[in-house]
């Protein structure tokens, strides 16, 4: 082994460096190399925390380009307005990127004034006309560690206005109601017919016009007596007293409202509880109500009805009218996901929003069973298992794109789980840009299971918007120039390890390789994982990665970050199989179909094709010519039907593909799905014979044929001969 391959091997398996410490520190992934000015770019943040209920959150760009699109001629006539639109929008950006807070308005008119210096006239105009066609305004905020509270914190206050408004309009409505019912019984009753009663009833004008104690006889004579009876009138009254002083929902006449927010999942279901008895006297209230309003009370039915209405009888779809409670936690503090489990379990609406802020959590030896874990990524899939709860995992990056789905577990009538990844700040990437990899490099993917869309898993679960879901590791374009100045565009998969170099806590685990050591011995990651070696010997994985100056370089990765790795696909597979993705027991069923079918074809086939005696028996003859049966006389017909085959060509039985994409994740160039979703050799050239037989290998159906080498220069072909005999 040479020194320099020995170096790397020593540090795969112990993480211990050759020369200290490694010199990883400003090194990015190279599929990140075009993403250095973040600010530069327009995309989803910062985001606008606006007053609407529906659509409470929209990206500063969409409200941009709404607003241009008002006030910009379209084509040439507009586009300096628009340069100009977008030079403030830029501004803004920065503003918040460095820390400003405030509105769109207020940072709107600090990123004009920063820009005025060196404007003329024109520039103040237009910008004006922009500022003023903004169709929204609101908290501006950028994705960071506050991100995940305050987005759930602001789309929920959105929907408890909404609640509290409707409850209103419905508590008022019925006290408007219930008040006529007294007035108008009050009316009919001797003391509101009473002489001075009826005079005051009466207008000053009036009082020498009439003789109001004759009226007052011939009322009380004539009209009915008051209609209410006394238990009628109590009941009516104590509804209105309990709808008046509930502190459920905020209104004019009621200051003293609940707090509906708490710190820890435990304070808010104590609150839920010691509030229950009260939740039911208004529940109880409201149904009595509407009741009495309508005239639909029936005292012999309704009263054993309510007589026992109490905190017991209060059910899940109760809930849906009142507050939710919310409870916003950091994911790893003391304390802060002690009974959360239980408390999610309870089936009371609280709705909790676990920031996690490291994905990878390492620990130290004997911590756990592992010394790498990934505990923040479990907390949500751990949720799966209460059937009833709502769960919502993703990174922070993607929470625009979901405020759909964040609506609908705001919605929801039960509790609801809500895990979002947001790094700290500080780390050499934006934290954008680092919640974005960390759902890209399925070390923090987005899902969402809705106990209320459906019956069956299908309905309730979703993959969300993760990229490229059928594959382990979604795969990109990498286009650069090598020492030669050569353009080389190659496909590269951004894996879990990529995702750790994003990640200052946990550069240890990388070692640069020189560029002269880059050889044979050397796999990328995603290649090592398709095939962990026990003999790092043969193949230490790496990610590939750029400097400062954008130059490629080889950051060979220690076993135990590839052992994180591996868990972290492990746990995407078990997501992918809950999505209907790669579910290994519906491929094993559909295997098991297409040998059966394929096995009855080829009896169809040998029972079509005429035995070699039959031709001559039956010619002439009138008779019908008899079916042969399948036997095994037949097969040498069925193998003249098949086409036939050079042995040193490589090919793939693609009628048996059972869509396992091992051999796609060898190479996604050489081999490829056809329409059926069953693999064929697309490029031969695309990759090496190493490859191919290393596909063989992986192919659980043995399906997979390699044939000769194609490039006899290929380094290992001996080796790689032998390995491949059992597929030939
Ligand atoms: S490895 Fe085999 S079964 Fe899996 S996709 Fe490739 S050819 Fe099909």
């Amino acid at each position: 082994m040479d020194k320099q391959l020995k170096a790397q091997v020593v540090f795969h398996l112990t993480g211990r460096h050759a020369q200290g410490d490694a010199a990883v520190g400003s090194m990015r992934p190279a599929l990140l190399a075009a993403y250095r000015d973040l600010d530069a770019l327009r995309y989803d943040f910062p985001v606008v925390l606006t007053q609407g209920d529906r659509n409470c959150v929209q990206s500063l760009s969409s409200i941009v380009d709404a607003a241009l699109r008002e006030v910009a001629p379209p084509g040439v006539p507009g586009e300096a307005l628009r340069r100009r639109g977008l030079q403030v929008e830029r501004q803004v950006r920065r503003l918040v990127s460095a820390g400003e807070r405030g509105t769109l308005g207020e940072l709107w008119g600090r990123a004009v004034q920063a820009l005025a210096a060196s404007a003329d006239g024109a520039f103040l105009h237009d910008v004006s006309k922009v500022r003023n066609a903004l169709v929204a305004d609101g908290e501006v905020a950028d994705c960071n560690g506050l991100l995940p509270a305050r987005f759930l914190r602001h789309a929920w206050s959105a929907v408890q206005k909404e609640k509290a408004r409707a409850a209103q309009e419905r508590i008022g409505k019925l006290l408007i109601r219930l008040d006529n019912i007294l007035r108008a019984d009050y009316a009919r009753s001797e003391a509101a017919l009473a002489e001075p009663v009826l005079q005051a009833s009466f207008g000053a004008a009036h009082h020498k016009m009439f003789n109001f104690d004759s009226m007052s006889k011939l009322l009380s004579r004539v009209g009915p007596r008051g209609g209410l009876g006394e238990r009628r009138r109590r009941r009516v009254e104590e509804s209105m007293a309990a709808l008046r002083s509930q502190r459920f929902f905020a209104g004019p006449d009621t200051p003293d409202v609940h707090r509906f927010e708490f710190e820890t999942a435990d304070a808010a279901l104590a609150a839920f509880r010691e509030r229950l008895p009260e939740l039911a006297r208004l529940l109880k209230a409201l149904q009595v109500a509407e009741l009495e309003v309508e005239g639909a009370y029936v005292e012999n039915v309704h009263d054993a009805v309510f007589a026992d209405f109490d905190a017991q009888s209060v059910t899940p779809q109760d809930l849906e009218f009142f507050p939710d409670y919310l409870v916003c936690l950091e994911a790893g503090k003391p304390g802060a996901q002690g009974s959360l489990a239980e408390a999610l379990s309870t089936g009371v609406p609280l709705k909790i929003v676990v920031h996690v802020a490291d994905v990878l959590e390492e620990a130290g030896l004997g911590q756990g069973q592992f010394a790498f874990g990934m505990r923040g990524t479990q907390l949500a899939s751990a949720a799966l298992s209460l059937d009833d709860v709502f769960v919502l995992q993703t990174a922070a990056s993607n929470l625009l794109q979901l405020l759909e789905r964040v609506d609908r577990g705001l919605r929801y009538s039960g509790p609801a789980l809500f895990s979002v990844y947001a790094a700290p700040e500080g780390g050499a990437l934006p934290v954008y840009l680092q919640a974005a990899t960390a759902m890209q490099s399925r070390a923090f993917p987005a899902f969402s299971y809705d106990p209320g869309a459906g019956t069956d898993l299908a309905a309730r679960f979703s993959l969300e918007n993760n990229a490229q879901p059928e594959l382990d590791w979604p795969v990109e374009r990498l286009d650069y120039a090598d020492q030669d100045l050569q353009a080389v565009s190659e496909d590269v998969a951004f894996t879990f390890a990529d995702f750790a170099l994003c990640d200052a806590r946990y550069l240890d685990h990388f070692e640069p390789a020189p560029r002269a050591a880059w050889g044979e011995g050397m796999l990328t990651a995603q290649d090592w994982m398709a095939r962990p070696l026990r003999d790092p010997v043969l193949g230490v994985p790496y990610v590939l990665a750029v400097d400062e100056a954008d130059l490629l370089c080889r950051l060979v990765v220690d076993e135990r970050l590839m052992r994180a790795a591996l868990r972290c696909r492990e746990a995407w597979h078990r997501l992918q199989a809950l999505g209907g993705i790669n579910d290994s027991r519906a491929e094993r069923m559909l295997a098991r179909e297409r040998q059966a079918w394929e096995e009855a074809h080829q009896r169809e086939v040998a029972a079509a094709v005429p035995s070699p005696a039959a031709p001559a028996s039956v010619a002439g003859s009138d008779a019908p010519a008899a079916t042969s049966p399948a036997t095994p006389a037949a097969a040498p017909a069925v193998a003249q039907a098949e086409p036939a085959r050079n042995p040193d060509e490589p090919y793939i039985e693609t009628i048996r593909c059972s869509t396992c994409n091992e051999c796609t994740q060898v190479n996604p160039r050489m081999f490829a799905y056809n329409e059926n979703k069953q693999a064929y050799i697309a490029d031969l050239k695309a990759g090496t014979y190493k490859q191919l037989v290393e596909a063989a290998e992986s192919c659980q159906l043995s399906i997979i044929h390699p044939g000769k080498p194609w490039d006899s220069s290929e380094p290992g072909l001996e080796e790689l001969l032998e390995r491949a005999k059992p597929f030939l």
